[in-house]
This record gives structure tokens, C-alpha cells and sequence, in this order.
């Protein structure tokens, strides 16, 4: 969908009763915005971010993606509040994103900005945060006291939920990606070998291709550094174990300081299923002695964890305004829509 506008056909509960809010994912790409009521997402559509129009641009882009999806609210139905999860170093407590890099945004307000040309209560948070609290109220953590959610794709970070509540630390909390070596490739932050640079889904690809020289239209992804591992080739399965087993020793970090009994994993890479839980499971354990070794579970909203839990920071923001509101909603997808891009099936790699 990436790059073209796509609506559902919203012919659900768009009619229906209840408030609404408006939720928004915006990633380095595309922006991912949702009109979401109690019993789920009414309509979706994905709008191009324009981050290589600069900051203004992208923005700009960001209150036209709320201003279209609150323009569709049909009369009789109130939008309660919009909700917003946004990549970077995001500090919830100020309503500021400190630095996005794929956005080029740094000292962004951009709580108190979408307020303003809203006049709507807000609610704003990092976007794996927003994910790990999507999974606690909503998808796989459903039930687990505290947990954390390791979200592995183009990056690696970890939202820590601690009694449902994400813990964010003016947004330094997490960020599992970077630091912990001297040695590799060099990183975007300034450092060298971080974890992000080889083990999270875009650095086993990139690996892959500088070691071997192939092209991106060959390898574009970690999908096919597994298919080849799978096939035999001795180069993907190094790049993928050694991605694997140092995904393995972050969790185990985790698991040291805090002893969470549950991570659920999410992020692309975990479309490959039992292929990634299992050897990610013994690479754990295999870093760990006497603490109690976490279940691994499979992240169930999948690529769409940012949105809702864009659309719970929402309705936390209503609430917090006054307003009667529910503190969740069903996870139905838009009528007309994929269900739930990058679930998990049972046999491992989602279509
Ligand atoms: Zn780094």
C-alpha cells in the first residue's frame, strides 16, 4: 500500500453511534491514519510521509492525514481525541520528539502543535511503545503483568510495560539497538557494531549484500537472507544465527535488569515465525543462568500495533479531557482492508 491512498469502504459502523478518534502511525514512509471507534477501526488509509520534502513537508503531511480522516466523521458522530505514535526519540512526558531522523524532525512539539491546529485533546507516544501498550490492552500480552516488547524491522527497540503503563524514560527507555560494542560497522547514531547495524531486520540484509555483493532487488530483506540460510548458504545462515544470537543477548540484558516475564516480539522480522522464536529462544537461554528465562511470544496485531496503540493513547487523552470514553477497542480491521498486516501464522512467514 505504501505510496498510494487507500481507503476501506467504511460501510461497517461508519453510521453508527459512539465517539471516534483518529489515530495516526506515522513512520519514515508512509503515514497510517484510522478512524477508530469501540468496536474498531471504521476506516484506514495510507498517505505518503514526503520526509524527503523536509521537516515542514512532512508535518504538513502528518495534520492533512488527520484533517482528510476527521473531514469523513459522518454528522451526529464527535471525534473524542487524535491519537499520534511517532518514530524517533520521543519524549511523552514533554509531548516533544527529541530527534527523528527518517523525518528529519528534532525539538518537535508535537503534541502541543497537533492540539493547536486541532483543537482536539491528543494523545502522543513514542511508536514501539505505542505498540508494546497496543499488545498489553489489546493483542498478545493480554494478561501478563509487566512484559517488554522488542519490535525488530528496520530497527531495533524495546518498549518496557510495566502494569500496562510504558515506561519511557523522556524516551531513552528501549533503545536496546545501540551501544554495547566497539568494533564493526559504523552506525547512524555514531557508534560502531550496534546491534542495530547487523541483527535487526534491514542489517542482516545489508549484510548479507556486502558480503556476498548481491543487489538489492535480489535481497532486499531478511525474508530472503532466511530463505537462503534455509537453502544452504553458508553466508545467510552467519549473518542470520549471528543476527539471531545477538537479539538473543539483548533480551537476556533485559531479562537481567528487569526480569520481565513475558517479551513479546514483534517488528518484521518476526513474520518468520518459529523460524526466528525457536533459535532466539535457546540464544537467550543460552545467555542467562539463574533467572527465570522469559516467554517469547509472537507479537498478534503485527504491523498495525503502532495504529492502535496510536488510537488507545487517544482515548487515554479523552479521558484525561473528561470525556466518557472507552479505554479500548475491538481489534477489527477496516472493513474492505488486509486483516492485520504481518500476523503471524502458525507456519511461520505471513503472506
Ligand atoms: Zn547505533
Amino acid at each position: 500500500m505504501s505510496g498510494e491512498t487507500h481507503h476501506g469502504d467504511g460501510a461497517r459502523t461508519l453510521a453508527g453511534q459512539g465517539p471516534v478518534v483518529v489515530a495516526l502511525d506515522v513512520g519514515g514512509t508512509d503515514i497510517k491514519a484510522a478512524l477508530v471507534d469501540a468496536d474498531g477501526v471504521l476506516l484506514e488509509q495510507v498517505t505518503p510521509t514526503r520526509a524527503a520534502q523536509g521537516p515542514q513537508a512532512s508535518f504538513a503531511a502528518v495534520l492533512a492525514a488527520v484533517a482528510d480522516v476527521r473531514g469523513r466523521v459522518p454528522a451526529g458522530r464527535t471525534v473524542a481525541a487524535v491519537g499520534l505514535a511517532v518514530p524517533g526519540t520521543v519524549d511523552e512526558e514533554a509531548g516533544v520528539v527529541l530527534s527523528a531522523e527518517n523525518l528529519d524532525w528534532v525539538d518537535l512539539p508535537v503534541r502541543a502543535l497537533v492540539a493547536e491546529a486541532t483543537g482536539l485533546p491528543v494523545g502522543f507516544g513514542h511508536d514501539v511503545r505505542a505498540g508494546g501498550l497496543a499488545e498489553w490492552r489489546l493483542g498478545a500480552a493480554r494478561g501478563a503483568h509487566d512484559h517488554a516488547f522488542l519490535a525488530v524491522g528496520t530497527g531495533i527497540a524495546a518498549a518496557v510495560v510495566l502494569r500496562g503503563e510504558p515506561y519511557p524514560a523522556h524516551g531513552w527507555a528501549g533503545e536496546v539497538g545501540h551501544g554495547g560494542a566497539r568494533d564493526g560497522e559504523p552506525c547512524p547514531c555514531g557508534g560502531r557494531g550496534c546491534a542495530e547495524t547487523f541483527a535487526s531486520a534491514a542489517g542482516m540484509a545489508r549484510t548479507y549484500r556486502r558480503l556476498t555483493g548481491a543487489p538489492v532487488a535480489d535481497v532486499p530483506g531478511a525474508r530472503e537472507v532466511l530463505a537462503r540460510a534455509q537453502a544452504g548458504d553458508d553466508v545467510a545462515r552467519g549473518v542470520w544465527d549471528r543476527g539471531v544470537d545477538r537479539l538473543g543477548e539483548l533480551v537476556a540484558e533485559m531479562t537481567r535488569l528487569l526480569a520481565l516475564p513475558t517479551v513479546v516480539v514483534g517488528g518484521g522480522l518476526v513474520r518468520a515465525g518459529d523460524a526466528l522464536l525457536r533459535p532466539l529462544d535457546e540464544a537467550v537461554r543460552s545467555y542467562l543462568t539463574v533467572h527465570p528465562v522469559p516467554r517469547l511470544v509472537p507479537a498478534e496485531l503485527g504491523s498495525a500495533a503502532g495504529m492502535h496503540g496510536a488510537a488507545l493513547l487517544g482515548w487515554d487523552a479523552a479521558r484525561a479531557a473528561g470525556l466518557d470514553v472507552p479505554h479500548r477497542h475491538a481489534v477489527r480491521p477496516a472493513p474492505g482492508s488486509a486483516p492485520l498486516g504481518g500476523l503471524v501464522t502458525a507456519d511461520g512467514v505471513a503472506p
